[in-house]
């Protein structure tokens, strides 16, 4: 892995015990925005923003405005802003199981070489680089099927759920790829 959460920190980065925890270090020893949420990036404001959403919903509950959660909050940041670790990884996903829906059946060679350029080039260029060292890890494991639509849907849906599972997420049921990135629910809401 190229980062290490700041909570973590190594003898190798004397101030990242004053960082917030959950704030990921690059490969240069410094805090990495793009490796990090942006709730952790700025944990005083999430927590603020955190404690006013309470007092917000006060309702009947007076116990809960009176103890502000500082459970995780989305990302809360404009639409203009640059992305965290969760938008680039949301919109990078987006894009792959997308692609892999719409990919040929039977591709030919080219579609075949460029759909294998195209997967082995993210270990090298994804920007979080924890994230591109593990996939490159996983890669080396499990290389890209790009046979055909359904190999390669599975073959990524199979890569992100390994990185569902180290992010502690409920991992994807495999079989609805093609409802979730094309065809759309049954009953019609997408429509
Ligand atoms: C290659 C790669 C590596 C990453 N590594 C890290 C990392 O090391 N650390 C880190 O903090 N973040 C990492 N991320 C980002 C992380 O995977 C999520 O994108 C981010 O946490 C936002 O998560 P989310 O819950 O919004 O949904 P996402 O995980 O982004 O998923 C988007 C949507 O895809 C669908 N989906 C979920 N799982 C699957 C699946 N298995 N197959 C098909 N569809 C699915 C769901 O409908 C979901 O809403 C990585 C992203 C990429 C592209």
């Amino acid at each position: 892995m190229g980062e290490k959460p700041a909570s973590q920190p190594s003898g190798s980065t004397p101030t990242s015990s004053k960082l917030p925890p959950g704030m990921v270090l690059g490969p240069d020893g410094k805090p990495c925005k793009i490796c990090t949420s942006f709730r952790n990036w700025k944990p005083a404001k999430a927590a603020l923003a955190s404690s006013t959403a309470a007092a917000a919903t006060l309702t009947t509950d007076t116990r809960a405005a009176s103890v502000p959660t500082l459970a995780p909050l989305p990302d809360t940041r404009p639409a203009h802003c640059p992305p965290d670790v969760e938008g680039i990884g949301r919109a990078t996903w987006t894009f792959l199981h997308t692609t892999a829906a719409y990919y040929p059946e039977r591709p030919s060679p080219h579609q075949r070489a460029n759909m294998l350029a195209l997967l082995h080039a993210l270990p090298v260029l994804y920007p979080c680089s924890h994230c591109a060292a593990d996939l490159g890890a996983q890669m080396q494991g499990a290389p890209p099927d790009v046979s055909g639509r359904a190999g390669l849907s599975a073959w990524l849906c199979a890569r992100h759920n390994e990185v569902n599972r180290k992010l502690g997420k409920e991992e994807f049921e495999c079989a609805k790829v093609d409802e979730r990135w094309k065809d759309g629910p049954e009953d019609g809401s997408c429509d």
